[in-house]
């Protein structure tokens, strides 16, 4: 089985360490690619600051001079918003049997019962649910017995199968947000070290969120 690819999603609005360290340390447990794949317009918030071309300058520039991270702007591409199933059924077959990883915080994780089409997730890739220590999240019912059979404590096991299981990966908790980085801009300071330092090579690439 080759090198599983992990998917890491959000709005990116701005790409911040908060996010890449997050995403770093999950390639490294799953040994993965792990591409980050922004979203054009979730349908659950407001639509971003940052237009999907000037996200996508931002992510360029952050993830220069590594390959672990990878980016992926398919759904950037489409009209409207995406649903997740759509997606990761759209990866798996251009990805054969290449183990898919899907990253969900746990908070996110808690909520996948109300996803469109959620169990049809588990046919497709695996979940990796990402922890942070002293997080604790109640996971509903549903969820529980979803996924007793599919839970494994050994990350490498993701790497034997394509899709269907689910594994606990304990990320190092930063305490950033794109909505402190955002207030911050607004307010004319410069979050320089909460933020990847590529962003900070072309001055016209925080302007969507300055002088608000
Ligand atoms: P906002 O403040 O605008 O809501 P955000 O910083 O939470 O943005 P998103 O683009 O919404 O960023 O997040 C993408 C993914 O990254 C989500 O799964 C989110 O839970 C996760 N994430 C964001 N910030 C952190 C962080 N500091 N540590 C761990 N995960 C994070």
């Amino acid at each position: 089985m080759s090198r599983p690819l992990a998917i890491f999603g959000g709005t990116f609005d701005p790409i911040h360490l908060g996010h890449l360290s997050v995403a770093w340390e999950a390639s490294e447990l799953l040994d993965a690619e792990v591409r980050l794949m922004p979203a054009s317009v979730p349908p659950h918030r407001s639509s971003p600051l940052a237009n999907a071309q000037q996200r996508v300058a931002m992510l360029k520039a952050a993830l220069q001079k590594q390959s672990r991270l990878t980016l992926d702007t398919r759904e950037l591409e489409r009209s409207g918003p995406s649903y997740t199933i759509d997606t990761l059924t759209e990866l798996r077959k251009e990805q054969g049997d290449r183990p898919l990883v899907l990253l969900l915080g746990v908070d996110a994780f808690a909520g996948l019962p109300s996803w469109h089409r959620w169990r049809q997730l588990f046919d497709v890739t695996h979940i990796g649910v990402l922890s942070r220590p002293g997080v604790q999240v109640t996971l509903p019912d549903t969820l529980l017995a979803e996924i007793a059979t599919r839970r494994t404590d050994d990350p490498s096991t993701l790497h034997a199968t394509p899709a269907g299981k689910v594994t606990e990966l304990s990320v190092t908790p930063l305490e950033i947000s794109a909505t402190r980085i955002r207030e911050l801009l607004a307010e004319g300071r410069d979050p320089r070290y909460l933020l990847p330092c590529g962003l900070f090579d072309d001055p016209s690439i925080l302007a969507p969120y300055r002088n608000r």
